[in-house]
């Protein structure tokens, strides 16, 4: 993924470690950028666990 800010490129292991002081914590959908820490949304876990869902609703047919 790329910081919208700094254009640095990082992977979203790295985004996630680098989130250790959110107090959202493991739910936190954010990445941080490594480089200047601005905050880049992620996918959110809901839409994840939706698409999934829909996924095998249309697996059951
Ligand atoms: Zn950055």
């Amino acid at each position: 993924m790329k910081c919208q800010l700094c254009g640095l490129e990082f992977n979203e292991t790295d985004g996630q470690t680098a989130c250790m002081g959110c107090p959202v914590e493991r739910s936190c959908s954010m990445f941080k950028c490594p480089n200047c820490g601005y905050e880049v949304p992620g996918e959110p876990g809901l839409l994840k666990l939706f698409k999934k869902w829909k996924e095998k609703r249309n697996a059951d047919k």
